[in-house]
């Protein structure tokens, strides 16, 4: 099958009567936010469509952060593997040390798999040598993605790609990459992992579309509407030329829920937005990891205060040369990490927030007319579910990918420029920031981000097209003749 899954009668959850409930179980790494929220929404849905899912960790990552999410999904079944020891040399990157987290646990996942019995495994990017021990064991194994469909297309492609150069990307510099149904995309903006061809980083990452293409199918945390063109490149298997195409199920955009109302106070940030104008603040934060150096920061501040615009900007502790001899957050001195008096110069329209604050919600807001984002997928599907126009300031793994898609092809982001430049200059910053808010091309964007909010929550309607994706695979799985058991049985020695 090699078509977006996509009926023209709508399938619901009723009438799919089997004796026992279908349990589906979703092998995530753990630790990692943007991989772990838009999961967790996903295992809800398969829930609310009559599944049993349990969310498999390969180890227990931040244990209060875990407690939290636990306690905020009682529908869902989280089980830890034991954090497996992994070899002290090796791992040249943070991707491959989650890499070989999830492979080291594959003994204990093979073991929880057999007694599980599962209608379905899923597994995420990281945890892709899970593949094997699905075959293995006879159960019909599907990758769920957390990026964008173009970032899909890319890697399906990448075996490709391959086949006709024996170059690393980083050899080709800035010269454009080719793949079906993506604007050209200039080597360098590829994630840095990838880059070098000799490295294990890259070796691990270029054994995902083997996987990928023999897996029962992708699902990705994006709709159809919004990347048409990636679709149509994978489904018509222009990104898989001589190997499978898998199904794709574009089941997204998956955001996580309103964070007030599961037992947390609300946010000082969002009682500040209540008294701003409504469209009026530009809001700054960069994931779950992204940090500046000192220098950096004091630039975005010196940009703030001249745009004379509003901000709410969530900092986090400077990168320092040494990692190892860090100033806890409470520790950091706000008045030598900002230009001096900028904190009080800018008090009556600006907000500085330390390490976190409740994106979605703030993204929600009515006062927050522009987002200054380094384009990691959630906080672009945040956005977009929210109608928030970004700037777009990618720092790390796939967001250099994301901002040339989004900036280029869903025309929904205008880049900061200097992001490639290791500085972006505090004119840059406040011109970018007047434009978005003050100017036509600002308002323009503002509207195309309006126009694909609806077209994204219509996806999500009940007869939408991104329901009917998630409604038709959960379907397979409750009708799933499969008997787990009886091929683990087989293999049992
Ligand atoms: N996030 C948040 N507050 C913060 C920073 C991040 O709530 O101060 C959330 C954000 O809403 C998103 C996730 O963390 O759901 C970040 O995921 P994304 O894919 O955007 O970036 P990553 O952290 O994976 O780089």
């Amino acid at each position: 099958m090699t078509t977006v899954q996509n009926n023209n009668t709508t399938p619901t959850s009723l009438g799919d009567n089997n004796a026992r409930t279908k349990l589906v179980v979703i092998y995530a790494p753990p630790g990692m936010a943007g991989h772990l929220f838009p999961t967790v929404e996903f295992g809800k849905l398969l829930v609310a469509q009559g599944l049993e899912v349990t969310v498999v960790l390969s180890g227990v990552g931040d244990a209060d952060d875990l407690t939290r999410i636990r306690a905020a999904n009682p529908s869902l079944s989280f089980h830890c593997l034991p954090t497996p020891m992994l070899p002290s040399a090796g791992a040249d990157s943070f991707e491959a040390k989650v890499f070989g987290l999830a492979h080291a646990s594959l003994p204990d996942l093979r073991d929880f798999l057999r007694s599980a019995s599962p209608a379905a495994l899923v597994i995420d990017f990281f945890c892709a040598s899970a593949f094997d021990v699905g075959a293995e064991l006879g159960i019909p194994t599907y990758f769920f993605l957390t990026t964008c469909i173009s970032v899909v297309a890319f890697g399906l492609y990448q075996p490709a790609m391959d086949e006709q150069t024996t170059l690393s990307f980083r050899d080709l510099g800035g010269d454009l990459v080719h793949a079906p149904g993506l604007p050209p995309i200039p080597a360098d903006h590829l994630p840095a992992f990838t880059l070098d061809r000799n490295s294990l980083s890259t070796k691990l990452f270029r054994d995902v579309p083997h996987q990928l293409c023999n897996s029962q199918g992708i699902i990705v945390n994006s709709c159809r509407s919004l990347e048409p063109r990636a679709v149509d490149a994978i489904v018509s298997g222009l990104c898989t030329p001589g190997r499978p195409t898998p199904p794709l199920y574009c089941i997204g955009p998956l955001i996580k829920p309103k964070e007030v109302g599961v037992g947390t106070e609300r946010h000082e940030c969002l009682a500040w937005l209540d008294g701003q104008p409504k469209a009026s603040v530009v809001f700054l934060c960069f994931g779950s990891s992204g940090r500046f150096g000192t220098e950096q920061i004091k630039q975005m501040a010196a940009g703030l205060e001249t745009s004379g615009q509003r901000f709410l900007w969530v900092v986090r502790r400077p990168v320092t040369g040494d990692e190892h001899h860090q100033l806890a957050v409470d520790e950091l001195d706000l008045d030598a990490l900002f230009p001096t008096g900028f904190l009080h110069r800018t008090r009556e329209r600006g907000l500085v927030v330390m390490s976190w604050a409740p994106q979605r919600d703030v993204l929600a807001h009515g006062a927050v007319g522009g987002f200054v984002t380094h384009c990691g997928w959630n906080s672009v599907m945040e956005a977009v579910m929210a109608g928030v126009p970004m700037l777009a300031w990618p720092l790390y793994a796939e967001q250099r990918m994301n901002k040339l898609f989004l900036v280029e092809g869903m025309q929904l982001a205008v880049a900061m420029e200097g992001y490639d430049k290791q500085m972006v200059e505090a004119e840059e910053v406040a011109a970018k920031v007047r434009w978005l808010i003050e100017s036509d091309g600002g308002r323009e964007l503002r509207q195309r981000t309006h126009a694909a909010m609806r077209v994204a929550k219509d996806a999500l309607d009940k007869a939408g097209e991104s329901t009917t994706a998630l409604v038709h695979l959960a379907r397979q799985w409750k009708n799933a003749d499969h008997d787990a058991t009886a091929a683990c049985g087989l293999i049992i020695d």
